[in-house]
């Protein structure tokens, strides 16, 4: 298996050295690894407004490669933050680095004033905001075009300050479709993130009913993402999820070079 979300200390808010990570992903039997450091314009959160040297983190991923040659693959991804403002800034930023692989993530959606965390506490309902959020990824995926898969739909789910955090297909179903209708037509996959499982959510991020819905509409390309910001959590919690997706009858998961989709059977 890949882990096709992680986060290097090129990332402000991770602590993973990329060679400690190689080596966690190699303990742990995985085949390979994205790192997926954060490109974000204009935050709220001041420390994400430094801009990532992808140049010198490009130059440390190839020594690693050589490094682990044989051992676990590694390829260069980014996560971004997609807010409508940035778009132009950020398909500029993006075709100027070697990235094999993009996600589009929706973090902040309540305000460029508020970041994701604060701007969740603003809402008087989960549903509330749970709508917003949906539509700032449905935004996201009709007006930003040069990515490859959606990150965590669902992140919302991390920060609302209610109890029940669950967001059930059943419960958003218009706009759920509207998202992977979009994701399908585009060629664009998902990410299933397993983050969930470690944030007490019970389930990864999206839930595995909107996962089986992506699935009836076509739906085929799903990378598997950590989320891993420390050492321990890279690959975590991959096992169960695999399981659930088989038993949803997905029998591929993705990970990418270049920009392309390479299939591995889950078995
Ligand atoms: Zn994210
Ligand atoms: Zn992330």
């Amino acid at each position: 298996m890949f882990d096709c979300h992680i986060h290097s200390t090129f990332s402000p808010d991770s602590k993973i050295d990329a060679k400690d990570g190689c080596k966690k992903a190699i303990e742990i039997g995985l085949q390979g690894i994205i790192f997926n450091d954060h490109l974000e314009l204009d935050s709220p959160e001041s420390m994400f407004n430094e801009a990532v040297d992808f140049e010198e983190r490009s130059k440390i991923l190839d020594e690693l490669k050589k490094k682990f040659e044989g051992r676990l693959k590694i390829f260069k991804g980014v996560e971004v933050g997609v807010r409508p403002h940035l778009i132009k800034d950020l398909n500029l930023i993006i075709k100027k680095h070697d990235f094999d692989f993009v996600m589009s993530s929706v973090h902040d959606f309540a305000g460029s004033e508020d970041s994701y965390n604060v701007g969740t506490y603003s809402y008087e309902t989960k549903e509330e905001c749970f709508i917003v959020y949906l539509n700032a990824v449905y935004d996201a995926v009709k007006n930003f075009k040069y990515y490859d898969v959606i990150g965590h739909i669902g992140f919302a789910r991390r920060y609302v300050p209610f109890e029940n955090k669950s967001m059930k297909y059943s419960d958003y179903k218009d706009i759920l479709d509207a998202i992977l209708k979009t994701v399908i037509d585009d060629g664009k996959g998902l990410e299933v993130n397993s983050s969930g499982y470690r944030q007490g959510l019970g389930t990864p991020i999206p839930d595995y009913d909107i996962l089986k819905r992506y699935k009836e509409m076509g739906g085929e390309i799903l990378v598997l993402g950590s989320d891993a910001h420390q050492v321990d959590d890279v690959g975590k919690n991959f096992d169960l999820v695999k399981e659930r997706l088989q038993n949803l009858g997905f029998k591929y998961l993705a990970y990418f070079e270049k920009r392309k989709p390479v299939f591995l059977t889950m078995d």
